[in-house]
């Protein structure tokens, strides 16, 4: 059984989110934890728990994550410094919402790949 999480209700609008770009794929908003000057979480409309569940049908809209970042990256101003982009999955992954999203992390250096170990999140 796919359980819906609290990104279904900001998708619908249901719960307050800083919603920055909403289209009829994919919805991005402002993590309320951000890790960096820049953070937002892009995530397809559709819900799709993790990595794990992605079907050829879902295709356009996990491409549509990638166009997303990009125009938001250039709208925040880090497109040239760079950025981070990062989906996890599952429990190795560190994934806390099982509906699949990409971070968009940037406005800062962000050092090397894996900040978070396993102990950091017992
Ligand atoms: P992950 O570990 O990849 O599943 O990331 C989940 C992210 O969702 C974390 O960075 C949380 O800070 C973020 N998050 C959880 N609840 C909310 C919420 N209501 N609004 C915005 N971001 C959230």
């Amino acid at each position: 059984m796919v359980q819906e999480t609290i990104f279904s209700k900001i998708i619908r609008r249901e719960v307050p989110s800083d919603i920055v770009y909403q289209d009829e794929l994919v919805t991005a908003f402002r993590d309320i934890n951000p890790q960096a000057p820049t953070h937002i979480l892009i995530v397809p409309n559709k819900l799709i728990p993790t990595a794990n569940d992605v079907a050829a049908e879902d295709e356009a809209a996990l491409g549509r994550l990638f166009t997303v970042a990009a125009k938001l990256a250039a709208q925040e101003g880090i497109a040239a410094d760079g950025f981070r982009l990062l989906v996890n999955c599952n429990r190795y992954g560190g994934q806390e919402i099982y509906h699949l999203h990409m971070h968009l992390i940037g406005g800062r250096p962000l050092g090397p790949m894996l900040l978070k170990t396993m102990d950091d999140r017992r």
